[in-house]
């Protein structure tokens, strides 16, 4: 099997809430974004991690494939970081998962070129996609990013798949301002028929020992109340869509 190697910081076995059924995670180091309240900073920042052949990570995928066949079918989820950014070293891997029939899915951000993102969209069963910052003065100042090609990108996405699991992190200050809100339900209204599932992602602080061990400042992120996520949650529903508060 040819290819580039990856760069990664860890497999995580038997994983329960990074798509369906019992998983193994990939999680792919590197992020063009540099979100404030980013619970990973350890696969986004500095330059720990370890380079895998391809061939290597498809036999340590592969050590868990009696747990992807279960009732409900499991599969591997390439996170991170943003999986997206290595996807062409990932391609041999993809390519063998899919003649052994496993499923696959990835965490995104969607911060990637359109080149990437298509070769995704080839090999990729289930996409989860992230709305996070809703303008472009705000997805530039906050996360770094070219709000016009997330919009692009995601546009790209919604057209090609009906099964989408969008992922909403609600952070006090960044993304629970009514205005974001509004933006974000607009936004799921327009592509309701591509959409799965929106998972409404509470804001935490478990990353912060994370931070301090990489020497860097501590991440601000702010809660928000119970009845904020709730009430996001019903105005999702209102739309047809069906949401879920996630507290991982
Ligand atoms: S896109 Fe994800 S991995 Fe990258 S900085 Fe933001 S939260 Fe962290």
């Amino acid at each position: 099997m040819a290819g580039e190697n990856i760069f990664l910081t860890n497999i995580q076995r038997f994983s329960l809430h990074d798509g369906p059924g019992i998983r193994t995670t990939v999680f792919l180091k590197g992020c063009p974004l540099h979100c404030p309240w980013c619970s990973n900073p350890e696969n986004v920042y500095g330059n720990d991690g370890k380079y895998c052949t391809p061939e290597k990570l498809l036999r340590e995928i592969l050590r868990d494939k009696i747990f992807y066949d279960g009732d409900i079918r499991g599969g591997v989820t390439f996170s991170g970081g943003e999986p997206l950014l290595q996807i062409d070293s990932l391609v041999p891997v993809l390519e063998a998962l899919k003649s052994e029939n496993v499923h696959t899915s990835v965490e995104t951000c969607l911060y990637v070129s359109r080149k990437n993102l298509d070769t995704a969209m080839k090999y990729i069963d289930l996409f989860h996609a992230d709305m996070k910052i809703m303008n472009a003065e705000g997805a530039l100042r906050i996360l770094g990013g070219d709000y016009g090609l997330y919009l692009r990108n995601l546009d790209a996405l919604m057209s090609a798949r009906n099964d989408v699991i969008v992922r909403i992190p609600v952070i006090g200050g960044y993304t629970d301002s009514a205005e974001n809100i509004e933006s974000v339900k607009k936004i799921l209204a327009q592509y309701a028929g591509s959409i799965q599932r929106v998972d409404l992602i509470k804001g935490h602080n478990l990353g912060a020992s994370k931070y301090r061990k990489l020497g860097l400042d501590e991440p601000c992120c702010m809660g928000v109340s119970d009845e904020l996520m709730l009430k996001y949650e019903r105005d999702i529903s209102g739309l047809g869509l069906t949401a879920e508060i996630c507290r991982i």
